[in-house]
This record gives structure tokens, C-alpha cells and sequence, in this order.
């Protein structure tokens, strides 16, 4: 008995070891590309500097230095805008792209306990499962985490821009010659070794600012899809999972196989460049006809805590699109009546229309019930003391004009 369980727990830690490396290639990818396209900008930036230093020696405080001064400045803000945006794109998409990875990777690593369904699953058909449960998330997280990628995107390209014309401002009151003032604004360094002798230029730290982003954020939206795909499946308790190599830090040493509740997970990763995992403790799958299919409340039967199988998510997916598809289709015919409370709420909410009745709509309503009082006159509290006797709903069910 203790043989099998141990041998559960190494295929456990083997599994997760595997998506580590899946895992951190892409990271290795992703910031590959985010360099290349720092590398690019700061090829731009060079030769618009050296563009201008062709155009004669520069003297401080002349005219048309200052002119010259202003259309290089402006070919800066170019460069640096263009770099943001490359960013701002490439840092998205990973974010994504990283979420549905974890979730998969989340589900193939069920494999090792046996559970049917997940027994079976190969890395295609994880990837199905993984957008049928991404379908059935809360976005909010997610959603919130693309929205910080961009706002740190945003400060590198920021602070890049600050730092070379900071460079060249200095550079020019200090008598510099343009090449000098090039130089000193440094480069992107692909050599790893060269790269941690670099010191602090304004490249070297933009380059260390935006791959220390995309390592963390990247693990960040990979462990988010996991933890959420194992939430929204059914899964009550996670364990710490490091990777065990000469750069596990004490902190997370200390974490390593710690077992918690889904909903009192320890944020992940822990600090910057924490490469952290978390892995699902065994469960066993609901059964079909005690199967209560609450997604997001995560299913339960009679005999506790179970497992949606693969089947059952994209079962659920379905349904929920099918929903949605008539909801949208009653919406698109004007159909509201048909619909039900929450999703005339959310389609309200997005027309910017409140259905929840005012005071007004109120007064409107008790005054075709008893025409003969005039209950504009009337105190609110009144007003909703009579509203409650009359039996009148807070929310009106249909549109009102
Ligand atoms: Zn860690």
C-alpha cells in the first residue's frame, strides 16, 4: 500500500516536472520576443541619434539646435510608443495564452490519478477541455491581470523614454558628443554573462525590468488558469509544488508540499521570479446522476467533494453557450420578456440602462393603482411603504419607456 502511494507521489512530482518545462520553454519564448523587440527600438533610437549628429556638431543653445532637438525628441516618442505597443500586445497575448496552457497542464496532470475521463486525456484533447472550462470561469482574474501587463508594459516603455532623453539632455550640457551620449544610453544584452556585467544603463534596465515582467506574469496566469480550472471542476484542496533545483529560494522551500484549502491558496507566484507550482490532491469523479452541475459553486453529490470529468465540462460549455446563444438571439429580437432576470440585468447593465425602478417610476405606478392620491407629495419612506403593500417588484421585468 505504501509502495503504490509512493510511487503515486513521484509520478505526481514527475508530472508537474514535465509542465514546468513546458511551461518555462514558453516563458524562455516569450521573453526571447520581448527582447527582440526592446533590441529593435533601441537599434531606432541609435540611428536616430546618429541621424542627428550628421547634421553638424551640436552647440547648446541655438535655434536650430533646438529645432533639430525637437523633431529627434519627437522620432523618440515614436520609436518608444511603438515599442509599448509591441509590448502591450506580446505581454496579452502570453497572459492568455499562458492561462489556457496552465489550465491544460492542470488537467493533464490528473492523468496520474486514474480518474476516468482524465485517464485518457492527450494533449489535444486537453486543450478542448481546457477551453470548455475556460468557458465556464470567472474572467474577473484574468481580466485584471492582462490590465496590470499592460499598466507595467506602459512604465518600461515609460521610463526608457524618460531615460534617453534624460541622456541626451544631460549629454548636451555636459559637451558630449552624440556617439557619447549613444553609448552611454546602453544596449540590449543577449549574452547572459555579458548581460550581468552590463551595470545599470537605461537599456540594461529596461531589458531586466521587462524580462523579470514576463517570467513572473507569465507564471502568474499559468498557476491563475490551474488553480481556477481545478476550482471550477470541482478540486477542494491544492498542494505547494516547487521546482527543485540550486534556485529554489527559502521561502518557497518552506511552502513545498504544503496542502491547502482551493480558497485559501497562498498567492502564486510568491515573490518576483518564484517559478511555483500547485497540483491537485486526489479526488474521485462525481457521479452522473447525483451530479449537480454548478460550475462555479463546484459540484458536489452525496458523498462530498467530487470531480467533473472532462465529458461533463464540455457538457456544461455546451449547455451554457446554447443559453447564451438564445439569450443573445431574444436580445437581438427585442424579445425581452422572454428572458430571465440575470441576463435582462446583464443587458441592461451593458446598455447602460438601470432596470431597478426609481422614485419616479414608483409614483407612476402607485398613481394608476389610486389616481385620486397624489403621491408625488409623499416622503420616500412612504412612498416605499406602499409600494411594499401594494405588492409593486423593486426591478421592472420588462422594458419601460
Ligand atoms: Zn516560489
Amino acid at each position: 500500500m505504501l509502495a503504490v502511494a509512493l510511487d503515486q507521489a513521484e509520478r505526481i512530482r514527475q508530472s508537474v516536472a514535465a509542465s514546468f518545462a513546458a511551461r518555462d520553454l514558453y516563458t524562455e519564448q516569450q521573453v526571447t520576443a520581448l527582447v527582440g523587440s526592446l533590441r529593435e527600438a533601441e537599434k531606432r533610437v541609435k540611428a536616430d541619434l546618429l541621424r542627428y549628429a550628421d547634421l553638424g556638431a551640436l552647440t547648446p543653445g541655438q535655434t536650430i539646435n533646438q529645432i533639430r532637438l525637437a523633431a529627434l525628441t519627437d522620432r523618440l516618442d515614436d520609436t518608444i510608443k511603438g515599442l509599448k505597443g509591441e509590448h502591450t500586445l506580446a505581454l496579452k497575448t502570453a497572459a492568455k495564452e499562458s492561462h489556457l496552457e496552465g489550465i491544460a497542464q492542470g488537467a493533464l496532470e490528473l492523468k496520474v490519478h486514474g480518474l476516468p475521463g482524465y485517464d485518457a486525456l492527450t494533449g489535444d484533447t486537453a486543450k478542448r477541455l481546457a477551453k470548455d472550462a475556460f468557458s465556464l470561469m470567472d474572467k474577473s482574474a484574468l481580466d485584471f491581470l492582462v490590465r496590470f501587463d499592460v499598466q507595467l508594459a506602459g512604465q518600461v516603455s515609460t521610463d526608457l523614454l524618460t531615460g534617453v532623453k534624460n541622456a541626451l539632455t544631460v549629454g548636451i550640457a555636459q559637451g558630449l558628443s552624440i556617439p557619447n551620449i549613444a553609448k552611454n544610453i546602453g544596449s540590449v544584452i543577449l549574452d547572459k554573462e555579458a548581460f550581468k556585467q552590463a551595470g545599470k544603463t537605461v537599456f540594461a534596465t529596461a531589458q531586466q525590468r521587462i524580462e523579470l515582467i514576463a517570467r513572473t506574469e507569465i507564471l502568474r496566469a499559468h498557476n491563475q488558469g490551474r488553480l481556477k480550472f481545478y476550482d471550477t471542476v470541482g478540486v477542494r484542496e491544492v498542494r505547494w509544488m516547487v521546482a527543485h533545483d540550486e534556485r529554489l529560494c527559502p521561502i518557497c522551500s518552506e511552502l513545498d508540499g504544503k496542502v491547502f484549502p482551493i480558497d485559501k491558496f497562498p498567492p502564486i507566484p510568491y515573490h518576483p521570479r518564484c517559478r511555483c507550482s500547485l497540483s491537485a490532491m486526489p479526488l474521485r469523479v462525481c457521479s452522473t446522476e447525483s451530479l449537480k452541475l454548478t460550475a462555479m459553486a463546484g459540484p458536489a453529490d452525496s458523498q462530498g467533494s467530487c470531480l467533473m470529468t472532462p465529458q461533463q465540462v464540455h457538457d456544461v460549455a455546451g449547455a451554457q453557450k446554447a443559453e447564451q446563444a438564445q439569450t443573445n438571439k431574444a436580445i437581438k429580437q427585442g424579445d425581452y420578456e422572454s428572458l430571465a432576470l440575470k441576463p435582462l440585468q446583464e443587458e441592461a447593465k451593458k446598455r447602460g440602462i438601470s432596470i431597478y425602478r426609481t422614485k419616479a417610476d414608483f409614483i407612476k405606478l402607485l398613481g394608476k393603482q389610486n389616481p385620486s392620491i397624489e403621491y408625488s407629495t409623499w416622503a420616500t419612506k412612504d412612498i416605499m411603504a406602499e409600494v411594499a403593500k401594494q405588492g409593486i417588484g423593486k426591478t421592472s421585468a420588462r422594458r419601460t419607456t
